[in-house]
């Protein structure tokens, strides 16, 4: 048979597939966030109102921040040993199935859904519901329900939200665009508590976490005339203020939002592994510069795990960007 190039299929394709099998395994990428979660759980949602066996893979455990969201005790790093062979695997918000993590079992392209919307995305699905413009892959889901035809409650509504919410830092990036505000007060008037959201994803900070803040904000550095602005949390950081990796999520932004600057990134030596978040103004494309070092994400919002020293990641990622133009 010849195999045919990948491309976007109609959503019409993706909803007669859905409709068409009886097993599923939602999975959310390593690092999880309240986009890949909230999006598997809303589907998964909708699908059990259609009758479905919905299973949920996700190799880290679920941050505290989202544990607030539906379902999300359902989650599991272990697939369930009696999956039907006929398991359609829905992978959401990642530009390549190895952003599930090494320990997610090889699953045939015939049995993949891609359901995303990043830049690059590698169409590794059977079908690739992949709408680089919307804000998230919650609104990228959206678009599927709509067509699925079952009745959109607040449990699945809040897990959109939050989904939307997450990766437009709470409606303030310039992903915000008015379809995305429009999705969003359908999602309210749905029933979607985004007070229960905003609490939990953007407040809500522990004191060691404003600690480690403050750490960080300490140890930043300004370059190439203020315009790029990096910082960096390690293992004794953390030990220092009793914080995690998980309190370092939003941290970026920060950097990013100091007067003049363009470009930001945070460094993370954590337990032996170098993951390295970038944000951009608009000017500057980190996603091209994260994916010259084998990462990806975004125009203005990428990442990628750097192999090597901390001051070689400094100096690699500052070349990186350089070449971008900073
Ligand atoms: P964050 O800095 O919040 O971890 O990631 C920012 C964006 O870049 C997200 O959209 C995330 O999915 C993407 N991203 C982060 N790390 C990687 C990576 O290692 N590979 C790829 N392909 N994308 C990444
Ligand atoms: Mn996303």
């Amino acid at each position: 048979m010849i195999e045919s190039t990948p491309r976007i299929a109609p959503v019409g394709e993706v909803v007669g597939e859905l409709r068409r099998r009886s097993s599923f395994v939602m999975v959310s990428h390593v690092k999880p966030d309240g986009d890949t979660l909230g999006a598997g759980l809303a589907l998964g949602l909708a699908l059990k109102k259609l009758g479905k066996r919905v299973a949920y893979f996700q190799q880290d455990s679920v941050p505290r921040n989202l544990g607030f969201l539906p379902d999300s005790n359902l989650v599991s790093a272990v697939l369930p040993a009696d999956l039907p062979p006929d398991t359609l695997f829905v992978f959401c918000d990642m530009s390549d199935p190895k952003r599930a993590g090494d320990r997610l079992p090889p699953v045939d392209r015939e049995n993949v859904l891609d359901i995303d919307h990043h830049l690059g995305n590698a169409l590794f699905g059977k079908l690739n519901f992949v709408i680089e413009q919307e804000c998230s892959t919650g609104s990228v889901v959206m678009r599927i329900l709509r067509d699925l035809g079952v009745p959109l409650d607040a449990r699945i509504a809040t897990c959109i939200l939050a989904a939307i919410m997450t990766d437009t830092g709470g409606l303030m990036h310039s992903n915000t665009t008015p379809e995305a505000l429009d999705v969003a007060a359908e999602l309210m008037r749905l029933g979607a508590d985004k007070e229960l959201i905003t609490r939990e994803i953007f407040a809500n900070k522990r004191v060691a976490a404003t600690k480690l803040l403050g750490r960080i904000i300490d140890a930043m550095r300004f370059e190439h005339g203020g315009r790029y602005c990096y910082s960096y949390v390690d293992d004794e950081m953390l030990a220092q203020t009793g914080a995690d990796g998980e309190d370092t999520e939003d941290t970026v932004n920060v950097l990013l939002g100091q007067e003049g600057v363009d470009v930001a990134a945070l460094f993370k030596a954590i337990e032996g592994e170098i993951r390295v978040s970038l944000r951009s103004s608009g000017r500057l494309n980190v996603q091209a510069a994260a994916q010259s070092l084998g990462g990806g994400g975004h125009f203005r919002a990428a990442g990628l795990t750097f192999h090597g020293t901390l001051s070689e990641a400094f100096a690699s990622v500052e070349a990186a960007l350089v070449a971008q133009g900073l």
